[in-house]
């Protein structure tokens, strides 16, 4: 029998007021038919992959059965976006299909995003298509093999239906799995409505469900706001560690569980450039690579906003104002690891802002840089030349560098050791968006193929592959003239 006979679905956000959610059936796409599925991610549902059938995912997850126990819902929300707040928002193309228990008691979200209109599509169609979907399919994976807290994706199912975007494109659907689909506008939705009454609801839901340790807190608002704030803070110093650009940073697109969510217009930097906008709609550069700490702290003083009738204006402030010292411990501590810094020195941070600057200055590709970093020894000139080469002026490397090696003798670990550690955090492949490009491109010509050989490189970055080499290396020119929308 299928294993999706008995899957058991809940679905908790039921327990909450009618107006949070419109009951919904996902709208079948036309020949829906399976792209591809992520193993690993069957597996932390629970599911056998052995017993997954192709078929059963296309139908599915292509929008055309219902699931055993599914009662699906669309979310209401609403949010700023691009600093503006808009009542309107809510799943306008996503459906929370229900929520699976797995065998370690997690109880995880099943959200099918492309499977039509809902009350909160506006002027939308409802449908993702197949360029966005391979998108969000593969970088969500890309982020977890790299230790960056992240929705997932079960499978990418294409179809025969066509919309409007960049002319008519296949549409597709993506099963997004995350624990967690409760936004910062879930709670502005509810603050600017003046619900309060509910506001507490919603606040009690997320407690009980994602923090229950805060429940016999004396502020349990409070503790709640100071651990989100806490995760955000975390999750942009690694975006910033990582050179990833999210792109459309709005409220709606920020989850309570401080996870990268809702993927669109998003880069991963090739050059090191901090000005660096990823969507071209954002004519003011508001999402701009270096905007993105600033940027989280705004949005959380968003949710702070909300958060006024349930807990102490002063305490949600103070909780504010110690984000940056929270966002910058945690970015140097990242940048540390990647230098292979384990012992902390005074200096540390001056040589990685120096190190930052230079990149900057000579457009290097920082990743390639940190990953034959990895392998530097004094006694070895060629691994100092393959650093290097990364940089235009060699001069100011040079000198970096022999003021990094001077700072390397002074740790404990041995080389082989250092090199180890420092390739576990420092990938030899990137998801750039040329690979997808790539990979959109053929998939638009019936071949998937590409799309599963990138699934399988992205899964192990930290690995040297076999036959991946072309994607450890520079990017291509026309990589650069890639141009990215709020459709992508
Ligand atoms: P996003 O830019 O993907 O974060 O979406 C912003 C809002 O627009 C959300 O409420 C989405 O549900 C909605 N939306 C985006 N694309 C569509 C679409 N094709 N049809 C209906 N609603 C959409
Ligand atoms: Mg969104
Ligand atoms: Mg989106």
């Amino acid at each position: 029998s299928s294993i999706f006979a008995d899957l058991n679905l809940r679905q908790t956000y039921r327990d909450l007021p009618e107006n949070f959610y419109q009951d919904i059936a996902p709208q079948p796409l036309k020949e829906a038919h399976l792209i591809s599925f992520n193993p690993s991610v069957a597996d932390w549902l629970g599911l056998d992959a052995c017993r997954v059938n192709p078929s059963d995912l296309a139908r599915y997850f292509g929008g055309d059965g219902i699931l055993p126990d599914s009662q699906p819902l669309a979310m209401k929300y609403a949010g700023h976006q691009f600093g503006v707040y808009n009542p309107q928002l809510g799943d306008g193309r996503g459906m929370l299909l229900g929520e699976l228990v797995n065998r370690d008691g997690q109880r995880i979200d099943l959200h099918l995003k492309g499977a039509g209109k809902t009350a909160y599509s506006r002027f939308g169609d409802g449908r993702a298509v197949l360029r966005s979907s391979i998108r969000e399919y593969l970088v969500s994976e890309a982020m977890y093999a790299l230790g960056i807290p992240t929705t997932r994706a079960l499978s990418l199912v294409g179809s025969e239906e066509f919309v409007m975007r960049n002319g008519m494109e296949p549409c597709a659907a993506v099963l997004r799995v995350t624990e967690c689909h409760i936004r910062f506008g879930h709670f502005e939705h509810l603050y600017y409505t003046r619900q309060h009454d509910a506001l507490r609801e919603l606040a009690d839901y997320c407690i009980a469900r994602y923090y229950p340790q805060f429940q016999n807190e004396e502020d349990p608002y409070l503790a709640l706001f100071i651990e989100i704030r806490n995760r955000s803070a975390k999750l942009v110093a690694q975006w910033q560690a990582y050179g990833f650009v999210h792109g459309v940073l709005n409220t709606d697109n920020m989850s309570i569980l401080g996870e990268t969510f809702d993927y669109g217009p998003f880069t991963f930097l090739d050059e090191y450039d901090p000005t660096f906008v990823s969507n071209k709609n954002d004519h003011e550069g508001r999402y701009a690579f270096e905007n993105q700490p600033d940027i989280v702290l705004w949005n959380l003083s968003c949710l702070a906003q909300a958060l006024l009738p349930l807990s102490e204006k002063d305490a949600l402030v103070s909780a504010l104002n110690e984000y940056r010292d929270i966002y910058f411990a945690a970015y140097y501590g990242l940048m540390r690891k990647r230098l292979g810094l384990l012992l902390e020195k005074e200096g540390d941070a001056d040589l990685i802002n120096q190190l930052i600057l230079m990149a900057q200055a000579q457009k290097a590709d920082l990743t390639r840089f940190l990953r034959d970093l990895c392998d530097i020894a004094v006694e070895s000139p060629a691994t100092i030349e393959s650093c290097m080469q990364h940089f235009a002026s060699r001069d100011a490397i040079e000198e970096w560098l022999t003021r990094y090696l001077a700072r390397v003798a002074l740790e404990a670990a041995s080389q082989p050791i250092r090199r180890q550690q420092m390739r576990s955090v420092n990938p030899a492949y990137l998801l750039r968006n040329y690979m997808l490009e790539e990979a959109i491109r053929e998939a638009h010509q019936g071949d998937y193929r590409p799309v599963n050989t990138l699934l399988g490189i992205i899964r192990k970055p930290f690995e040297t592959q076999a036959g991946a080499e072309r994607f450890g290396e520079a990017p291509p020119d026309w990589a650069a003239s890639i141009c990215l929308t709020c459709s992508s």
